[in-house]
Order: C-alpha cells, then structure tokens, then sequence
C-alpha cells in the first residue's frame, strides 16, 4: 500500500536540452547522437527514481521535448515547425494567442512513437514503469487545425483512436500503467461531460494494463501559480469525478498539495486507486517527509490505503534537478512514515 511514483516529467540535464526553455525543450545535441543522449539521460533519470525510493517508475519523459509533441509531433499530418497561433486553456493561464503546433494534413499514425523507448527503460530496471500520454481533449486544445475542420469532439475520437493503438502495443511492451494527461478536464468541465470522458474511454479500451488520468492545474510556472494563488473556485474535481466513477479508468490522478482543493472530494471514486499530489511542483523548497506524511493522512478517509497512490502535483520537468531528486526522496520518506504508522 501507498506505492509511490511521480506524475511523469523530470528535468533533463543541460547537456541534453537547454533548460531555460523548460517546457519546449530545444535539443542542444546534434541529431546523430540524440537517441544515444536520450538513453543515458532516461538512465539518470531510472537511478534517480529508484535511488530515491519510488515504487514506480517512469523515464522522466527525456525523450519528449514538450508533453503533447512528444506523441502528436511523431504522427503523420502535425507541423510542429511552422507553429500558429490560438488561445489556448481557455485563456485561464495567458490571455494572449499561443505558439501551437498545427494539423496540416490526414493524421496518421504509421509507427509504433513511444513502444522502443518503453523497451529501453525496462532494461533499467525491474520496478514497474508508467507510460505517459497527452489525452484527447488537451490534444486537441493544444492543435491548430488547418485541415479538417471538424467539431472537437470528431477530433478528439481521431486522436483516442490512434492514442488507444499505442496505448495496446505499450501494454504488449510491458507497460504496468499507461497514463493520459488531462488538465483541461480542469478547465472544461461541460465538455468533459459532453464528450471528454468518451474520448478517455475510447483511449482506454482493451488496454491490458493499468490505466490512469491524470488532472491538473497545469505545471509548476509563473502563469500557473499566479492563477492559482488569485483562484478561489476550486470546485472542477467535484464535477469531474463523479462522472469519471462511472468510466472503467482504473486511476485518477490529482492535484491536491498547491491547489485549493479539499481531499475529501476524492470519495466521489472510492474503488479506483487515487494517485494524490502531495508534492507541491511549483516551488524549488523541498517538502520534509513529515509534512508529505500529513498530506498523505489527510487522504485517508476518503480512500482505503491501498488504492492511495501519494504521488506529485503534475510534473517536475519545471524543477531544478537537484529539488527535483530532493523532493521525490521526501515523497517516498513521507509515504514510508505513514505505512509505518498503519502497521
Ligand atoms: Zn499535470
């Protein structure tokens, strides 16, 4: 019980990509030793996780130069060149149009993206390791599309279609959990009910391995925390549980440490494993175990200590890499100091 893991993301060295451009990571390597760059950098990242004590681990997406390209950029049909420009999250984080990458053509997925790097991590290590993926809905918010012209919805089932075909062969590969990253579940609610939750189950479906959502109130930058520290409605997760219960999603994923949000509403799923944030990704101060340990028991009446997963708020990629390492040993210090006390 209390397994613990992180939400995905770690920092990558400097050797690998410029880390002042944290969330467009711009490769600094020349192309022809990329791929052998990428494989030492998963290996830190494989020794960090189990050196800090987590029991299960992900490759810290160092392949990935952002969290949606890393899946969208490698299907046929997505310039992630020639950027536009849109409105992106609803406007909650940044009132200005963002650069997004755009679909230029039929969207194709001809190649198995992120099976081969699963195969690498597994010759790390034999802990489990989750696989993470961009959902639907925040595929389809973070595209321009210039060719189809569809309704979000017929889009977002393009994308849970060909998110699905890689989601079956990672659990050929040996994937444990296949997580979908879902942070404009947070912000759409009334979409959420009206098509987001059939694109997850379409993701989703005949997957045979663990499958999990994650939700967030996005990644650990200035835009961010300053929404968040003006926020005062924190009511989403209310909305958005009670209709994920009914989905055959096996975890949920939550931001709980740097929210506003009250643990208790995690009730509205008891039965599915709840991997709770308790490591605030938004600060470089490092959490003490005890304060994790607390956080973790806050949890505990509203979920049976073995569908608690204590986990981090969203990524940790925005982290310099030693907060990054010092914050993942407070979250297996923390979770051992609450195992402890349940004997
Ligand atoms: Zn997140």
């Amino acid at each position: 019980m209390l397994k613990t893991l992180i939400t995905g993301s770690l920092p990558k060295p400097p050797w690998l990509s410029d880390p002042t451009v944290q969330l467009f990571a711009p490769w600094v390597v020349p192309p022809d030793r990329l791929s052998e760059a990428q494989d030492d950098a998963v290996r830190l990242a494989v020794e960090n996780q189990e050196a800090a004590g987590l029991d299960i681990l992900t490759d810290g997406e160092q392949r990935r130069r952002h969290y949606i390209w890393g899946f969208v950029g490698e299907l046929e049909g997505i310039d992630t060149e020639h950027l536009g420009k849109k409105m992106t999250r609803g406007g909650r984080y940044s009132n200005r149009l963002t650069p997004v990458a755009r679909i230029v053509g039929e969207v194709v997925r001809s190649k198995q993206i992120l099976v081969e790097g699963l195969r690498y991590a597994k010759t790390l290590t034999t802990r489990p390791i989750k696989v993470t993926m961009p959902g639907p809905m925040t595929i389809v918010d973070s595209l321009l599309d210039d060719y189809y012209g569809q309704s979000e919805s017929a889009l977002a089932m393009r994308f849970a279609t060909m998110l699905n075909a890689e989601a079956r062969d990672l659990a050929a590969a040996g994937a444990a959990i296949i997580q979908f990253d879902e942070p404009c579940f947070n912000i759409y609610v009334d979409k959420v009910a009206d098509w987001g939750i059939a694109a997850l189950d379409r993701c989703i479906q005949d997957v045979a391995a663990t499958t999990a959502v994650h939700i967030c109130y996005g990644y650990g930058v200035p835009a961010a925390l300053s929404w968040k520290s003006q926020n005062k409605e924190w009511g989403h997760y209310g909305t958005t549980l009670p209709l994920l219960a009914k989905s055959p999603v096996n975890q949920v994923s939550i931001e709980c440490a740097a929210s506003g949000v009250d643990v208790s509403i995690v009730e509205a799923i008891r039965g599915k494993d709840v991997l709770v944030g308790v490591i605030d990704v938004g600060t470089n101060e490092v959490e003490s175990p005890d304060l994790v340990a607390q956080r973790i028991r806050k949890a505990l009446p509203y979920v049976d200590p073995e569908h608690l997963y204590p986990t981090t708020d969203c990524g940790l990629v925005p982290r310099p890499r030693d907060v990054a390492r010092g914050k993942m040993q407070a979250l297996a210090k923390g979770a051992a100091i609450v195992r402890e006390g349940l004997g």
